[in-house]
């Protein structure tokens, strides 16, 4: 039996990278996926790939009314809905904090928050009725800067900080019959991109020289992941079956970034 039959989910940011990875592995275990994305070319391509399996939504997170729709289509096309992946996220490509001045930091920090932080309480908000009417789940993507400085600026490591406190009060307030979970992944390689507000709206994470490298280095395990390194701990996360007992959980997929230790260790 596949992890997820049957199952009714909602992605925002599922048309690329983590999202889309985590879309093509739910509908892998059976599942229907409504995908909330920017793109109509991301919404083709993913018809393309997946047909019916899938209800393509077109808006921003940043707008309740395109929250609400995306949840009213996944009822309407598949009558419930059981696991909301609020994902859909920008980068601020780690300008230092004193190269930005005031009005900059200003401007930037309502854009960021709006997508990366507003963007997952509206669509949490938007899901309440369903999840509560399947007893489902929520799993939002946050980040190793959830924990760690240093894998973005100080706009980003802020954000996926304030996430933590989200996973924790929506646990809190939404049990016994929603669970809150969330999965962390470290240094992936996506097209993550940047802010309109400091001109990087063009600029993608993995066109940034020398980033797998980097991520290689830093982390234990010795490489930079794929999208799809994420997408089983989403499943986990999203089984009700599998993880019955567990809310308030993040799940790092972090090639050990806990462990990265002072000096060094590793042989060959
Ligand atoms: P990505 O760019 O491939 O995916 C992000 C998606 O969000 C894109 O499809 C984009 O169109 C969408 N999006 C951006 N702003 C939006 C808006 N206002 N409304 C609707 N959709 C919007 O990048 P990704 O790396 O897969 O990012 C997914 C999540 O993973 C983000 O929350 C990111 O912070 C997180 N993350 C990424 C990494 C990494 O190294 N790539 C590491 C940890 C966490």
């Amino acid at each position: 039996m596949q992890a997820l039959q049957d199952y009714a989910a909602l992605v925002t940011g599922g048309g690329k990278g983590i999202g889309r990875a985590v879309v093509d592995r739910f509908v892998a275990e059976g599942a229907r996926v409504g995908v909330l994305v920017r793109a109509g070319a991301d919404a083709d391509d993913l018809i393309a790939a997946h047909g019916d399996a899938v209800a393509p939504v077109i808006g921003d997170v940043r707008s309740w009314d395109d929250n609400l729709r995306a949840v009213e289509t996944v009822v309407d096309r598949f009558g419930k809905l059981d696991v909301l992946v609020p994902n859909a996220g920008v980068y601020d490509f780690s300008v230092p904090f004193e190269d930005q001045t005031g009005p900059e930091l200003a401007e930037r920090f309502d854009e960021l928050m709006a997508v990366n932080v507003k963007g997952y309480l509206l669509a949490a908000r938007a899901a309440l009725e369903p999840l509560r009417a399947s007893r489902g789940a929520i799993v939002f993507t946050l980040s190793s800067s959830s924990f760690h400085a240093g894998g973005g600026g100080v706009l980003y490591v802020t954000a996926k900080h304030a996430l933590v406190g989200t996973v924790r009060q929506l646990a809190f307030e939404l049990a016994p019959e929603i669970r809150v979970n969330a999965v962390a992944p470290g240094g992936t390689r996506t097209g993550l991109g940047g802010l309109a507000s400091a001109g990087a709206e063009a600029t993608r994470l993995d066109a940034v020289d020398g980033f797998d490298r980097m991520v290689a280095k830093t982390v234990p395990l010795g490489f930079l992941s794929e999208p799809d390194d994420h997408a089983a701990a989403y499943v986990l996360l999203a089984s009700r079956e599998a993880a019955r007992f567990m809310t308030a959980v993040i799940l790092p997929s972090d090639g050990g970034l806990e462990v990265r230790g002072g000096g060094r260790r590793r042989r060959g």
